[in-house]
């Protein structure tokens, strides 16, 4: 028989901070606190099991459950020397709520349960206290019929009609009445009288007498608490937050002790250390002669914890170190003992009744990147944790806040947005806004920031997009070109924000009938997608020299090496700057984007409307030096770490201009005319592009394409090393799907390996030839590909579009519907589906390496900079993930967090994979 059923306090505990999945969090830590000596209020803890029995069986609890509670009942009366319904000396409980992971304020607590209108009497003579008494009494009726009788049995009152509202008026009207301005102004009398009209007030709108019995009241709060897990608001919160429906929540029976007793009583809240900063300073707020949720709820300004931490708002209230000097210097000692004990920053609840200290709660607590980081290293000075616990402490997400100036949150907290997105690059930026590409590169010139407006981008706005502080588009999802581009940059970009109207013609956009102009300044967040009207100041949290000591731990502790993207030599500068250890794809088309495109890109359209392998030759000729200028000026750049080029992969018929004029230039410089242009184009017309005349069949039907672009790598190759440099080339075919196709293009490569060699008069260039695997029959025919390619990348953006058979242009109709209905639980092109696309991917390398052991495996898709990806990407042998230059922190750090995991529970572990070097 499971045990429902755990008892705490009187300096012991059945349970422990392990046992979070069957005590709850809350349950987990107030036993832990208990056996450590601490001073908390006895009380018992109602498992997890009990709320997940309860929902299988109509909301029945096990037979047992009631003796069991019974029992514990007895032994916390024993503990507290009082006893729970008693006429003379009785005690009070508070009833908890406390999932697994925290889920604030989701759920329901209430406390004072035990009051009647028999244990009242028995209370005053106790505390000689009949003011505490009735309003302790008033704050249960509250609650409970709050809590208890309406929400938990689903009674949905009308906005502003629910009990507790109503009973708040009650409580206006009569400190009206009597002239109060504080609730500590009502006397005894008032609320003895208050609490009589709150009882009526009861009755008449639920229906039902207030229970007058304590019994019946503890079972009510218990009820109310395992059904406050599936009440609306902490559903929606699970669902954000994804958290499993089935782990139900666990319910905390406490004795209630009181902060509201009178000038000696107080109750507050505090973090071990300060959760914005790190700052190793005790941190928190207080409250005299007040309960708990009173800090919380706002109702009072509550008072600084200590001298040292005091603040504008703040600094002419009393501290409790000064206030009351003996308790705070014992909350003090707590304090460090706790976070030796749990080794880390801990967020605690604490109640003062009468000069003594109880603690009521202590947990993780939440903090910013900022904070995370500081108090990971300074963690470690102290001694508390490991290096690797200090890798394991900022999340990836944390890190990434870490690396783009922010908005200051506390300018943020202080406005609300115009307007949601998707939030697509990250950081925050701010700025005067402009409606065009060309707008932009004007306006920065002349040194203004601006944010670029558009409805969606276009590889013709990258000038603009690269000159915008930040970007912010109507139409998009998150792999959107206007998302792919800004995250590359890592610049922050907010796209899909459906409420813009914006006229491009007029140079203004609307947002819910509000007009903004050009040049009206907006900011944006585009961490979490939000638009605001006007200039929010910035923070920047970079440049710590704490942050690069810790990248060394990440470093140190990492298997997985992390390349870039990167298709310029100032990307590839950036990304080094940022630690990256090669290129993992280089994308020889870019340089028929953006600035200085228009010479390339004009003998790029001339080879692809070239009729004849003569007319293509010599187009390709123009383009050579354009060509080899940009690999080797990259490859110079990466000095002797290893630049993955990749052939020409786009449908050539994205580059047939549009414009009448280019046409006309196009078709004079090959002699022909326009209507001759206009056959040629339409012939390059493909129903299906993406799956249409790209990649590697661009190299089979024509051949000269290929020998082209191997000819620029290898002569760049052969001019660094006779300059002296180191050069470390890999040539990659994309769009391969069956071996035969890389043989064919490997003659190629061999035979222009064969004359670039005569030409410098070398016996040999090194260089690797290896394939993207980017479609499922490479995958699947990886054992075969791997006789000729020595090493795959994994293109998983192709990848998953193809196994998925999701058009990744055209997911914005359907991939969202799918997460919403949890088909999928997530967007593919984001996070890696490990499940199906993954096993293409192990099938792979496993195929691949048992043809080629050393094979060298890596991937170069979006998903090798996502960290939940990475990890995947340890776990069955990769050699490398290649990322965006600014992703490159966040993929180190994932990899560094992967392989200690891995380490840490060998369990999981693949222990049959081999990384190769
Ligand atoms: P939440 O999970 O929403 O923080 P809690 O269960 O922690 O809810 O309860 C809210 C507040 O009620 C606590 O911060 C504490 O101040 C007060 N409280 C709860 N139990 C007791 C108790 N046994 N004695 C005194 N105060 C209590
Ligand atoms: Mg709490
Ligand atoms: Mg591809």
């Amino acid at each position: 028989m499971s045990k429902f059923v755990y008892s705490f306090g009187g300096g012991k505990a059945d349970g422990k901070a392990q046992m979070k999945e069957l005590l709850g969090g809350k349950g987990a830590n107030l036993a832990e606190m208990a056996n450590l000596g601490i001073p908390v209020p006895a009380g018992f803890t109602i498992t997890t099991e009990v709320c997940t029995h309860y929902y299988k069986h109509q909301k029945k609890y096990p037979a047992e459950l009631e003796k069991l509670v019974k029992q514990a009942v007895l032994k916390m009366e024993r503990i507290m020397g009082a006893k729970f319904g008693d006429a003379s000396s009785p005690l009070l409980v508070s009833v908890r709520s406390g999932a697994r992971s925290s889920m604030p304020g989701m759920m329901e607590t209430v406390l004072n349960v035990g009051l009647t209108s028999k244990t009242i009497k028995g209370l005053i003579q106790k505390t000689k206290n009949e003011r505490f008494t009735y309003d302790a009494y008033r704050r249960l009726i509250m609650m409970y019929s709050d809590v208890v009788m309406e929400k938990a049995v689903g009674v949905e009152p009308k906005e502003g009609k629910g009990i507790r509202v109503q009973l708040e008026h009650e409580m206006a009207a009569m400190k009206r009445e009597k002239g109060y301005s504080q609730d500590t102004d009502l006397t005894a009398e008032d609320l003895k009288k208050l609490v009589e009209i709150f009882k009526v007030k009861v009755q008449d709108i639920l229906g039902k007498p207030f229970p007058d019995d304590p019994i019946k009241q503890l079972w009510g709060g218990i009820g109310a608490v395992f059904q406050s897990w599936n009440g609306k608001r902490a559903i929606s919160y699970r669902r954000i937050e994804g958290i499993p429906d089935d782990w139900g929540t666990a319910v905390n029976v406490q004795a209630m002790v009181f902060g509201n007793m009178g000038d000696t009583s107080a109750t507050g809240v505090a973090f071990t250390r300060n959760p914005a900063t790190g700052e190793n300073k005790f941190y928190g707020e207080w409250l005299v002669n007040a309960q708990g949720e009173d800090v919380v709820a706002g109702i009072r300004t509550p008072a600084p914890l200590n001298e040292a931490t005091k603040n504008e708002q703040n600094k002419h209230m009393a501290s409790l170190e000064k206030a009351m000097p003996k308790t705070y210097r014992e909350l003090d000692k707590i304090r460090t003992n706790l976070e030796k004990h749990y080794r880390d920053m801990l967020d605690i609840e604490f109640t003062i009744q009468e000069g003594r200290l109880w603690m009521l709660q202590c947990r993780v607590g939440k903090r910013t990147g900022t904070a995370a980081l500081n108090m990971a290293m300074d963690m470690v000075k102290e001694k508390l944790i490991t290096e690797k616990d200090a890798v394991m402490r900022l999340s990836p997400n944390q890190m990434d806040e870490l690396l783009h100036p922010i908005i200051d949150p506390s300018a943020e907290v202080k406005t609300s947005p115009i307007a949601k997105g998707l939030p697509a690059g990250p950081g925050g930026a701010s700025g005067q806004i402009v409606f065009s590409a060309n707008d932009a590169v004007e306006w920065a010139r002349q040194g203004k920031r601006v944010l670029l407006v558009r409805e969606e981008t276009n590889p013709e706005d990258v000038e603009g997009m690269r000159a915008a502080q930040g970007i912010l588009t109507g139409r998009g999802g998150m792999t959107s070109h206007a998302a792919l581009v800004a995250r590359g940059w890592g610049k922050c970009c907010i796209v899909g924000c459906s409420a813009l109207d914006i006229n491009v013609r007029e140079k203004i956009m609307k947002v819910d009938g509000k007009e903004y102009r050009e040049g009206d300044h907006l900011t944006l967040n585009g961490s979490k997608g939000y638009v605001y009207a006007g200039e929010l100041a910035m923070i920047s949290a970079s440049e710590n020299p704490r942050f690069v000591q810790f990248m060394k731990y990440v470093d140190k502790h990492r298997t997985l090496k992390v390349r870039t993207n990167a298709d310029t030599p100032d990307d590839a500068k950036k990304a080094l700057d940022f630690g990256a250890q090669g290129i993992g794809l280089f994308r020889t088309e870019h340089m028929f984007y953006g600035k200085n495109s228009e010479a390339p890109l004009f003998c790029l359209r001339k080879m692809i409307v070239s009729n004849t392998e003569e007319e293509r030759r010599r187009a390709l000729e123009e383009l050579f030096p354009y060509v080899k200028r940009d690999i080797k000026a990259t490859l110079e750049v990466m000095n002797g770490l290893p630049v993955t080029i990749r052939l020409l992969d786009p449908p050539l018929h994205e580059f047939v201009p549009q414009e009448k004029e280019k046409r006309a230039e196009l078709a004079a410089s090959l002699g022909i005319g326009p209507e001759e242009l206009q056959k040629r184009a339409d012939s390059l017309h493909e129903t299906n592009p993406m799956m249409g005349h790209r990649g590697v069949r661009l190299g089979v039907t024509y051949p000269e394409i290929t020998e082209m672009q191997v000819r620029a790598i290898l002569e760049s190759t052969a001019e660094l090393i006779q300059e002296g440099k180191r050069v470390d080339p890999e040539i990659m075919v994309p769009v391969v799907s069956e071996v035969k196709e890389l043989d064919d293009q490997r003659l190629l490569v061999e035979r222009v390996h064969k004359e670039v060699c005569e030409k410098y008069g070398v016996k040999a260039i090194k260089y690797m030839y290896g394939t993207m695997i980017e479609i499922p029959r490479a995958a699947l025919t990886a054992g075969k590909i791997a006789e000729t390619a020595e090493f795959f990348s994994y293109g998983t953006n192709d990848l998953t579009q193809m196994g998925f058979g999701f058009s990744r242009d055209d997911i914005g109709g359907f991939v969202p519907a799918y997460v919403e209905k949890k088909i999928l639980p997530d967007d593919p092109f984001q996070i890696l589906d490990q499940e199906g696309i993954g096993e293409l991917i192990q099938i792979g390398i496993e195929r691949g390496r048992k043809t080629r052991p050393d094979l060298k495996v890596g991937i170069c898709g979006e998903h090798g900079g996502e960290p939940s990806s990475v990890g995947f990407c340890h776990r069955v042998g990769m050699n490398y993930v290649s990322c965006s230059p600014y992703r490159v922190p966040i993929a180190r750090l994932a990899a560094a967090q992967a392989a200690i995991r891995d380490l840490k529970g060998k369990g999981n572990a693949k222990k049959n994979v081999k990384r190769k070097k």
